[in-house]
């Protein structure tokens, strides 16, 4: 057995006896004497082999990089001059007088230094390997360390961990289903829980009160930077508490954790409206580390002649927008021209802009393609509106609300980003006052939250009049991510009735999916509600790490993919035989 790990050795362990076990991180060979770093989960320990102590020196030659040995030896102090200061066993070595070698490796396919060279597709192929690297070693233990204190939060707090199936049946949170196939069902599927959403409320219905889980949660969706198949929510749920008591419990969570594993005091969460963070930050979770805003010129713009601007003005679903960055009149035609592009991901047909010159010189002091359109009083009134100082530049959206929206939020953030804007590290906020429904472009509704968030009205006010109603969810966003979100929910059948009826789910169809829900509704279901984070995203930016790939041990690909085990895989034909499942040839 080891008696220290590598990592772990200090000056206080000289003249001790030790034995190390680890793998063979270099090898260097110094003037007749062998260097070994040898590492393991800690960190790294210098071991040197003189040639007077053969049999060892010879194998200590023989090593490779990656093999697996114990070292048995006494720890000594650098000799003067050659302690390391970056390395925190740097002012200590080990002299080794025994050599075990557990275990050859061939040569790695990448050394885990060289990792950045290599690329995505080898490290994931490899991420055994991949995994020995300091860095993720240090963000898996970070993690480890967050599920630990989430846990003895919550049962702190009187929570309950209990368990919901991963084969079950379709929970509705927006993504499309991973289907498994039932063998002793002729035909039918189970499907991998998007969120243990129905059970964790059937658990209060059946009088738990408090539940968690750290639930894995299965989602199928076309994958963005960000996504992954598979995820981990810490998942909550609480029985008699209103949106307030919830809210503080999480909040006091992620303080929580923020202060015990970071040091750093994330201060008491401001909570701000749907609408108001769409209309500001055209986003429901916004960015409040950059000091920008969208400013609306909707009255200002509804009468000029300029068609791209008073359509969408006079429009009830139009917005025209404006977003000043100061000092953004040194943007080149050429940055402009990448933020022309970049606004068009999200379907902006274009940007215009107006350069903030010398404004003592009226509209002549404004630089623009589009000031003789708008015409110069115009374009001062909406200079005055916005504050606008000279050095300044103004960017427009002019379009379909959503369109102008998501792209001056998205533009916000990348301006913010690129001039250096960010203003502090953390920016925590709630987002509340949801609207309980969203329209289709068909003109459907759909639930903006999942069909279970109670509307903040009565039933009969809803089936009135269903579009503007708000419902009680609220989401946690933190730096611009959404960290987690959750609803009171409905109790009461004929709530959740009139919820479905809005969104055109016949009762059949309810019946059907969510019978179960609805039956334990009629029998006695408490006042209830809850939330989830998303634990990945949490890990990612209490690391800094730039995706979730980093803080996952073993991640998917872009195409939902399992390089490390090939999976998906294909199946043999008697498998799918016995699954009654015929496959058919894509034409
Ligand atoms: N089930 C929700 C989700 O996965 C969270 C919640 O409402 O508690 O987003």
């Amino acid at each position: 057995m080891r008696s220290h790990y590598c990592g772990d050795l200090r000056k206080e362990h000289i003249g001790e006896e030790i034995t190390l076990m680890g793998w063979v991180h270099r090898r260097r060979d110094h003037g007749g004497v062998i260097f070994l770093d040898v590492r393991d989960r800690e960190g790294i320990a210098q071991v040197v082999f003189d040639p007077d102590r053969e049999e060892s020196f010879n194998l200590a030659d023989s090593v490779r990089n990656e093999y697996v040995i114990e070292v048995k030896g006494k720890v000594r102090a650098r000799p003067q001059g050659t302690e390391n200061p970056e390395m925190p066993t740097g002012e200590i070595e080990v002299l080794g007088h025994e050599l075990k070698i557990l275990n050859r490796a061939e040569t790695p396919p990448f050394q885990l230094d060289e990792h950045q060279q290599v690329g995505e597709d080898v490290r994931l192929r490899n991420r055994f390997i991949d995994l020995r690297r300091p860095e993720i070693q240090k963000k898996l233990r970070f993690r480890s360390k967050v599920t630990h204190a989430v846990r003895n939060y919550l049962e702190e707090n009187g929570f309950l961990d209990i368990e919901t199936p991963i084969l079950t049946r379709a929970t509705p949170e927006g993504a499309r289903d991973y289907l498994v196939p039932s063998r002793t069902h002729e035909g039918c599927f189970f499907a991998l829980p998007q969120s243990p959403q129905l059970f964790k409320q059937l658990l209060m219905v059946s009088g738990f009160d408090r539940y968690y889980q750290i639930a894995k949660c299965f989602r199928d969706e076309d994958l963005r930077a960000d996504r992954q198949p598979e995820f981990t929510q810490i998942d909550i749920e609480t029985s008699f508490l209103g949106e307030q008591e919830i809210m503080a419990l999480a909040e006091g969570m992620v303080r929580k954790l923020f202060k015990e594993l970071l040091d750093i005091d994330l201060g008491e969460f401001p909570t701000m409206p749907y609408s108001e963070a769409m209309q500001r930050y055209g986003s429901d979770k916004p960015d409040l580390r950059i000091p920008l805003e969208l400013v609306d010129v909707n009255d200002l713009v509804a009468d000029v002649d300029f068609k791209v601007f008073a359509g969408p003005a006079k429009d009830p679903k139009g917005r025209v927008a404006a977003l000043k960055v100061p000092g953004g009149a040194e943007l080149t035609r050429k940055i402009i021209d990448d933020y022309t592009k970049f606004v068009g991901i999200y379907g902006a047909k274009g940007l215009a802009w107006i350069k903030v010159n010398a404004l003592e010189n009226g509209a002549e002091g404004l630089q623009s393609p589009i000031v003789k359109f708008l015409g110069e009083e115009v374009a001062l009134k909406i200079m005055e509106r916005l504050g606008a100082q000279n050095g300044d530049i103004v960017f427009f959206g002019a379009d379909k609300a959503n369109i102008v929206n998501e792209a001056l939020g998205a533009l916000r953030v990348k301006v913010g980003e690129d001039l250096n804007m960010i203003e502090k590290n953390w920016a925590p906020l709630w987002v509340v006052d949801f609207p309980m429904f969203e329209e289709l472009e068909d003109g459907s509704l759909t639930a903006l939250h999942h069909p279970f968030t109670a509307p903040n009205c009565s039933p009969e006010q809803l089936l009135e009049a269903p579009q503007g109603k708000l419902s009680r969810a609220y989401d946690m966003v933190l730096n611009g991510t959404e960290l987690g979100g959750g609803s009171v929910r409905i109790h009461d059948q004929a709530m959740q009735r009139a919820v479905f009826k809005v969104l055109g789910i016949s009762d059949e169809e309810a019946e059907e999916k969510f019978g179960f829900l609805l039956n334990a509704l009629k029998y006695g279901a408490p006042p209830h509600g809850g939330l989830a984070f998303g634990l990945d995203r949490l890990i990612m930016l209490m690391t800094g790490s730039s995706s979730i790939r980093e803080v996952i041990a073993f991640p998917k690909t872009q195409s939902a993919a399992c390089l490390l085990t090939d999976a998906p895989g294909e199946v043999s034909a008697s498998a799918l035989r016995e699954l009654n499942i015929k496959l058919r040839k894509t034409p």
